[in-house]
């Protein structure tokens, strides 16, 4: 009997201890999920931060041209971030566009170029330099083809006809260089959307739908170095001066510069004007 006894008490001890073993374990496989979801959901959380302060950093992607347009038209809600944009219009040329992006590089800072097609077309090797810039990270913008406010805007009113062409003309251009899967949605008007506005141009509106169509949006400018303003030439004290007083007091800013073939005070300036902007605490960005 104490034989049964002591086989049976046995047997319950080594059941007792199985079950408590495979709790454990099923403890442990718990603990281990609940370890694998939360890791699986801290690293989601981190790419997630990581995201946003790619965002924040306005990475070499560019920032979205609507948040642009916001800037230039004063609808953007700042969140305490101050950014710069530094556009270039007017080129590329052959002397002045490769040292801007030699500045460029040298201080890792990302830009937009707003390309005439007429430029392109004059000298084979733009298309090299093209290629250049968006290697580099920077974005490209389109300027029209021949720049000429007589073709674009006879009588104060723009060609629709004659402006779509000019853009697709330059588009096609871009394209040649730099292969055809290439697509801008950016096009700075010569001379600016605001002229034309100020100056009641009745197609102006209708010219927004048509760029609408094809996916491209007017990108102004709320700064300037000035470089095309009143006296040519302005020493490159005078276009940090001109770029201190149009940026006063604004977080944001989308800046007017050229680097047309003339330019070389544009190109000295450069380094200034990008140094001050890192001194007043401004990250720089490109757009898309
Ligand atoms: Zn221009």
């Amino acid at each position: 009997m104490k034989k049964i006894l002591g086989i049976l008490l046995g047997i319950i001890i080594i059941s007792i201890n199985i079950i408590t073993l495979s709790s454990c374990n099923k403890h442990k496989e718990d603990n281990v999920k609940t370890h694998n979801s939360f890791s699986e959901n801290h690293k989601e959380t981190i790419i997630k931060e990581e995201m946003k302060e790619e965002e924040k950093k306005f990475s070499n992607e560019g920032m979205d041209v609507s948040i642009v347009q916001d800037i230039i038209h004063r609808r953007y809600k700042n969140h305490g971030e101050k950014i710069a944009f530094l556009t270039f219009d007017d080129g590329p040329s052959t002397n002045i566009t490769p040292k801007v992006l030699d500045v460029l590089k040298e201080n890792n800072i990302k830009a937009t170029f707003f390309l005439c097609g007429k430029k392109i077309k004059e000298q084979e090797v733009s298309k090299e330099i093209i290629k250049r810039i968006l290697e580099e990270g920077h974005s490209i913008g389109n300027h029209s083809y021949s720049h000429d406010y007589y073709k674009l805007y006879p009588k104060e009113n723009t060609n629709i006809d004659a402006f779509m062409n000019e853009v697709n003309e330059t588009n096609n251009l871009i394209k040649e260089a730099v292969g055809s899967e290439f697509k801008t949605r950016l096009i700075r008007m010569p001379n600016g959307e605001m002229t034309r506005r100020h100056n009641k141009d009745k197609n102006i509106d209708k010219l927004m739908e048509k760029l609408k169509e094809i996916d491209m949006y007017s990108v102004d400018w709320n700064a300037l170095t000035g470089d095309e303003e009143g006296k040519k030439n302005k020493s490159k004290g005078e276009l940090l001066q001109y770029l201190k007083k149009t940026s006063k007091d604004k977080d944001n800013l989308v800046i007017l510069m050229h680097d047309a073939g003339h330019r070389k005070n544009s190109l000295e300036a450069l380094p200034e004007v990008i140094a001050y902007l890192k001194s007043e605490g401004y990250e720089f960005s490109s757009m898309k």
